[in-house]
């Protein structure tokens, strides 16, 4: 049988995700449930796959396809493809396996032209509505399918509004509608030359055509690599009878929510337009009413509405983001799905969910994106500033955290600003989706227009960026980049602070303060770690961000980096001395003067750990990051050393490497100038012994980590110099203390050989930058240069430093374990590199049975519930 590229609603259902996109395979669920959804059908993701893979061309198989269920849907209707006397009005819209809201583009009122539009105007005695719809259509199509861009029309609407003297669109009349209409027609035929399309049938292949397209638009590409979304998915098509909200008085349209999505009570929350249709309510051109107040205006409707929101919240156990649009006083519903909400809400969703007994507790674990909790690890206002500070105004709390920053007026000076090391808060009368890249680089995003539904409050949701919408008192003029408020103008650069979560507004700076586990987000948490059997621990290089660490659940730290500690105060002059010596006595003498202070380090790392294991993991970077560039330093360090000024500046010219990540460093270190891993292995072994007379009731074993190793021999080396300085520390100071002594894998080389290296290394941890640099042979602080022409040539989806290559680094890291451990059985085996708090990379590295992650602090949550629903999910 030939390949099924269509589908009716009614031959659907919601696990068909994958093959009808969410929107469809919801819209299918929601006719099985028997709601009232506007029938339609579904062109499969697969059409989309394969639309692409035909060279950008829809099959003749699957246009005819498209073609019999049209036929389909006329029966199911009633209605007929351009008929005059009973029209077929359909919606075209896209929808992928997971939500994109606005990335794709959705066209209405499909199927009427010049005729149509009439006849439909004289049935009805409702011409205001027909011409709507057909100006609403063509401006749309222009746009989406011919790319005509929106601006013009928007021109010619305004244009015609200040002729008419009136502010609203529900304002103009059937006729101001049809000039309007015939304006856009011109402009279409101006903008390509040809005429306007007037048959359905090509008009429909137009716009599935055009949702295909959007797929691969740039603000979706954008969108799909911030969000793990893979390219080959493709999108989904919907063809749906249309719902008319723009009808009049008794008509309109919204959307809600099942429970607040900002702090997830149980509440109904949203917003509708009476007299309109689609994207009016979201775009912010009219301030929409509550959700409550269609009680006073169509009770029986508010009736029906809250009776459908108890059956899809029970029927998903979760809670719901629904379209709806009511056809005079018919209510239809448009869209269902399970509703993107701030971090803080998901916690609250689950929790209560899980006490109401609608959902299991590894459920509540599973709902919760781990990338969201990263909002609630970003600091809010400190509570005493705040409550001294006075509001200039207060607007819509769209999306909660803490702003404050210096003023932009467009996405791209946000990011420029950004990128410059600048705090940016993102001022705009309203945002569209192009202003993507620009939302994500500022702290916070306050637009003028628009409710908690507009495009600005659903994205920065979606980000987890402090955004406080609606705020009309704000007199903006972005031409000149200023705005008037509470008598004030303020400028590019001028700082002000606000609220997401009170919608509050400041002038000037507010003293921002850091998050803290507790109450649901402690209680998500103590399930994520009874699930979860892979540990976390974190990278951290001081007691104050151990304590951090230990504070957001870290087991212990997997990561500590020794070259941080030399830089501070007086230590790099001792450290300079190290470098700069000509005999090993010389060296010695300096490494003498570190030791100390090294011991110290150690001492208070151990103790912030509380007898959690520590690894240590000795000097990696080459040497001649140490050295002095200034010239009064470099006259200090010949003084001290009792050497010229050219002999100094000889020495820093002799360690000038043509590729330092591949120079002299790691391990290499430890080979040419042993004492230094000699005074390390001290500083560490007595640190240990100390900490351990202070608290015999910890365990405290170091962990010494080797880095750069490639061949056993070289491990072998550095470690026979480790062990015995350790043992005559231990000896020396007359006690018993267990050590190890590992190595990180982070050289193919040494993945490759890991059964050789694990007869030595007694633990093995992935140091995947490194590793990932040398497998794919570009370096990270490069790569930034050419990966944009990856994207978009489709070689690679994401950038390889941020999300771990499972392909061949991970067949590495695979690999790596099954040799290691044959060699010891009881290796263990962990992850420091940036992927350990991936949580894609942290499922990956539980399927292939790693110990432990570790990762940056405020990344430990994440890792933390990764982990759980890396077990949960590989039951
Ligand atoms: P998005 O994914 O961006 O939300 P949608 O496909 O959901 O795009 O559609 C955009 C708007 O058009 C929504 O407000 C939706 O409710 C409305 N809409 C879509 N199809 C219809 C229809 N058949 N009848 C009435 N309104 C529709
Ligand atoms: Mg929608
Ligand atoms: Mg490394």
């Amino acid at each position: 049988m030939a390949n099924k590229w269509v589908y009716l609603f009614s031959e659907g259902e919601a696990s068909m995700k994958n093959l009808l996109g969410g929107k469809g395979a919801n819209l299918a669920e929601m006719t099985n449930l028997g709601l009232p959804v506007p029938q339609g059908f579904t062109v499969t993701t697969e059409a989309c796959t394969q639309y692409y893979e035909d060279g950008k061309k829809i099959n003749d198989e699957i246009i005819s396809q498209i073609m019999e269920n049209i036929k389909n849907l006329e029966e199911i209707t009633g209605k007929k493809f351009g008929d005059k006397e009973n029209p077929l009005l359909v919606s075209v819209r896209s929808g992928a396996r997971a939500s994109m809201p606005g990335m794709m583009d959705t066209i209405l009122n499909l199927g009427l032209n010049e005729e149509v539009v009439e006849a439909l105007g004289e049935k009805s005695g409702n011409p205001r509505w027909a011409w709507d719809c057909y100006r609403r259509f063509i401006q749309m199509f222009s746009d989406v399918v011919m790319e005509v861009g929106k601006k013009y029309f928007e021109v010619l609407i305004d244009k015609m509004k200040e002729e008419k003297g009136i502010e609203q669109d529900v304002d103009l009349t059937a006729d101001d509608l049809k000039t309007l209409a015939n304006q856009f027609k011109a402009e279409y035929k101006k903008m390509l030359g040809t005429d306007f399309p007037t048959d359905p049938k090509e008009q429909l292949l137009a716009a599935v055509t055009a949702v295909f397209r959007s797929w691969d638009n740039p603000r979706a590409n954008i969108y799909r690599r911030d969000n793990d979304i893979p390219y080959s998915w493709g999108t989904a098509v919907n063809v749906q009878m249309m719902a008319f909200g723009n009808m009049g008085e008794t008509s309109g349209t919204g959307v809600a929510f099942t429970r607040d999505p900002a702090t997830g009570e149980k509440k109904l929350m949203g917003e509708f337009l009476l007299n309109a249709q689609g994207e009016d309510v979201v775009a912010g051109v009219r301030t929409p009413q509550h959700i409550n107040q269609l009680k006073e205006v169509m009770p029986e409707v508010f009736e029906q509405f809250i009776g459908i929101c108890s059956t899809l919240e029970n029927h998903y156990r979760d809670m719901q983001d629904m379209e709806f649009t009511i056809e005079d006083k018919k209510l239809y519903m448009l869209q269902t799905r399970n509703g993107k909400r701030t971090a803080f809400a998901a916690l609250k969703i689950a929790c209560d969910l899980v006490d109401e007994g609608m959902i299991t507790e590894e459920k509540a674990v599973s709902m919760i994106e781990p990338r969201n909790l990263d909002t609630l690890l970003h600091p809010t206002f400190d509570a005493k500033a705040i409550a001294e500070a006075t509001p200039i105004a207060k607007a819509l709390a769209a999306s909660p955290g803490a702003a404050s920053g210096q003023i932009v007026f467009t996405a791209a000076d946000a990011k420029a600003w950004a990128e410059a090391g600048k705090r940016v808060v993102l001022v705009r009368l309203e945002t569209s989706p192009e202003d993507i890249e620009g939302m994500k680089a500022a702290n916070g995003i306050l637009t003028v227009r628009g409710g908690m539904t507009s495009h600005a409050a659903v994205v920065a949701r979606g980000m987890g960026t402090c955004c406080v919408s609606g705020c009309s008192e704000i007199v903006m003029d972005e031409e000149n980049k200023v705005f008037k408020l509470a008598g004030k103008e303020y400028h590019e650069g001028d700082v002000i602070s606000f609220d997401g979560t009170t919608g509050k507004i400041y002038d000037g700076a507010i003293p921002t303060q850091e998050a803290k586990i507790v109450g649901e987000f402690g209680r998500i948490m103590e399930w994520a770690d009874k699930y979860r059997t892979l540990g976390v621990r974190t990278n951290a290089d001081t007691p104050e961000d151990a304590r951090k660490a230990r504070e957001l659940g870290a087991e212990g730290i997997g990561l500590c980096r020794t070259e941080h500690m030399f830089f501070e105060g007086d230590r790099i002059d001792a450290f300079r001395e190290m470098i700069c010596s000509d005999t090993v006595e010389e060296r010695e003498e300096a490494l003498a003067k570190i030791l100390p202070v090294q011991q110290g380090d150690f001492e208070k790392l151990y103790e912030a750990l509380e007898g959690h294991p520590v690894t240590i993991r000795f000097l990696d970077p080459p040497l001649h990051e140490f050295v002095p560039t200034d010239e009064a330093d470099i006259a200090k360090l010949a003084k001290t050393k009792g050497k010229s000024v050219e002999d100094i500046k000889a020495i820093i010219e002799s360690l000038h490497e043509f590729n330092p990540m591949m120079g002299h460093r790691g391990c290499r270190l430890a080979v040419t100038y042993p004492e230094i891993a000699k005074m390390q292995t001290s500083a560490v072994i007595r640190a240990a012994i100390n900490v351990a007379k202070a608290h015999p009731e910890w365990s405290i074993k170091p962990e010494i980590m080797i880095p750069l190793v490639g061949e056993v021999k070289e491990l072998k080396y550095v470690k026979d110099m480790v062990v015995e300085t350790a043992d005559a520390e231990i000896k020396a100071a007359g006690v018993e203390l267990e050590y190890e002594v590992g190595t990180m894998i982070e050289i193919p080389r040494a993945a490759l050989t890991a059964d050789e290296i694990a007869k030595e290394a007694e633990f093995f941890c992935f140091g995947t930058n490194d590793l990932t640099q040398m497998t794919f042979g570009f370096s990270r602080d490069d790569a930034g240069k050419f990966l944009d022409a990856y994207y978009d040539a489709k070689i690679y989806e994401n950038d390889p430093f941020s999300k771990l290559d499972q392909t061949a680094v991970g067949r590495l890291m695979e690999m790596s374990i099954k040799l290691g451990k044959q060699s010891r059985p009881n290796l263990h085996v962990g992850i420091c590199g940036e992927h350990g708090g991936d949580p894609s990379s942290v499922e990956f590295c539980h399927k292939i049975g790693l110990d432990y992650v570790s990762c940056s602090p405020f990344r430990v949550p994440i890792a933390r519930l990764a982990a759980a629903q890396a077990a949960i999910n590989n039951k």
